[in-house]
């Protein structure tokens, strides 16, 4: 019949990377169906459970979304987890083709004496964005004044910004009322974000930098010294880097003059945790290892540092889950091995946004990298699609509903 002819893809996560691939192969292919599957039991990903609830224009993307699972061609099948209910080789059996679009759902751990103390950042955001499985997760913020974020990405200025705002700020954003309930008795004056490099290294971007700067009631801390060697630094760095550095030595000039009886954010470099101290489940501060720069890699000076603290949150990246082991994963960092999104060793499999190229870009460039994607795919469609063809979701449905799996199906 014709639905047997028409090519099968069936996508593994419904983030940014799973949709851009999918709208971009629905647009560029007259018949090609395709299948998200999903194993929360809502789409977007990281766009819901990760972008902070004050960036809602981020989130704007959604809407792009939900009109390409609208689609006939497009069908989004809830909570199925690949690799448990179903496998990535029984995918493999039922479509032409399989797109891993699975992010990167685990975080990088300090390896530290005391680390049960320690908070992730991971799960902070997924608590504050009201990710079900992260909803316990109850920050003693009535008990923490000093805040320390092991980290200094986007991601760490995230958690710094939620943590330091006042809460009129965020009562008409979109947060759960256990969490601003539990925001509105917060304590937290200060966040200190430590770098195990200088101020020439931080990850975050200038956007989210400049912000930073500009919240109202909030000051910040940058120690001038620390920033002495930036303005050499800059003449060498490529056009964004040299605004970002610009953006920290203005700051590190500014900060002297500051009002430091405000809420406030410091940066502090060339630091590493060694431990984290406790008394009876409260932390009271960390120990910290004190770096000097040698090529540009942390060497240890052999001295170290006490920092008085109430909370500890690790932020040094996410990493992939080994969720099907059918797949090749690097060990160190969890992504699946791709060249150009074709899967090392499996014909027809792919892996694109997080999940095949790290824990690193926004949506923008996840975008980018998708479309390319589906263009691959799509060049290798004629090959894998042999006829009679592959049954899709209607080979994959009956054997989740022999399991148990109880799918949240929409579309055609
Ligand atoms: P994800 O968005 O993580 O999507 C992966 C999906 O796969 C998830 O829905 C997951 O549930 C699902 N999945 C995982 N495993 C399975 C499985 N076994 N079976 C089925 N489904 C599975 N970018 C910006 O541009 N602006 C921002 O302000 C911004 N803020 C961010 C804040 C945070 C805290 C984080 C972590 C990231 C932020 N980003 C931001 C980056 C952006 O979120 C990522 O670039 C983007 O989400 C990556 O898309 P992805 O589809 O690869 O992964």
């Amino acid at each position: 019949s014709s639905w047997a002819n028409v090519p099968k893809v069936c996508v593994i996560g419904t983030g940014p990377a799973g949709f851009y691939t999918a709208m971009k192969l629905v647009k560029d292919h007259p018949s090609v169906c395709v299948d998200m599957y999903e194993k929360l039991a809502v789409p977007y990903g990281l766009v819901r459970y990760g972008v902070a609830p004050d960036h809602p224009e981020v989130k704007n993307c959604i809407n792009q979304f939900t009109s390409v699972a609208n689609k006939d061609r497009c069908s989004f099948l809830g909570n199925v987890t690949i690799g448990k209910d179903v496998t990535v080789p029984e995918l493999r059996n039922n479509y032409d083709a399989v797109v891993v679009a699975s992010g990167a759902w685990e975080d990088r751990k300090l390896n530290i004496a005391g680390e049960e103390e320690v908070i992730s950042a991971r799960r902070l955001v997924g608590w504050y964005n009201g990710l079900p499985q992260d909803s316990w997760l109850k920050p003693a913020l009535h008990k923490t004044e000093h805040a320390v974020v092991i980290g200094q990405g986007n991601v760490a200025l995230d958690v710094a910004r939620i943590l330091l705002s006042p809460i009129d700020r965020l009562k008409n954003l979109d947060i759960p009322e256990a969490v601003l309930s539990q925001l509105s008795k917060s304590k937290v004056r200060r966040v200190t974000l430590i770098g195990r490099r200088g101020p020439q290294h931080v990850a975050f971007t200038v956007k989210e930098l400049r912000e930073m700067t500009k919240l109202d009631g909030l000051t910040y801390d940058i120690l001038r010294k620390d920033c002495e060697n930036l303005p050499d630094i800059i003449k060498n760095a490529d056009r964004s880097r040299r605004r970002l550095l610009e953006l920290v030595h203005q700051c590190s000039e500014n900060a002297q003059s500051l009002d430091r009886n405000l809420r406030l954010w410091a940066l502090r470099f060339l630091r590493s945790p060694i431990s984290v101290q406790s008394q009876e489940g409260t932390v009271t501060g960390l120990t910290l290892a004190i770096n000097r720069l040698e090529s540009n890699k942390a060497v240890t000076t052999g001295d170290e540092e006490e920092l008085a603290c109430d909370m500890v949150i690790r932020s040094v990246g996410y990493m992939g889950t080994k969720f099907d082991p059918s797949l090749p994963y690097r060990e160190d960092t969890g992504t699946i091995d791709n060249v150009n999104s074709r899967v090392t060793g499996l014909p027809g499999v792919y892996a694109t946004g997080w999940a095949g190229s790290g824990p690193v870009g926004v949506i923008a460039s996840t975008m980018t990298q998708s479309f390319q994607c589906a263009k691959t795919i799509l060049a290798d469609l004629p090959a894998l699609h042999v006829l009679p063809g592959k049954p899709g979701k209607d080979g994959i449905l009956p054997l989740l509903q022999s399991r148990g799996v109880f799918t949240l199906n929409h579309g055609s």
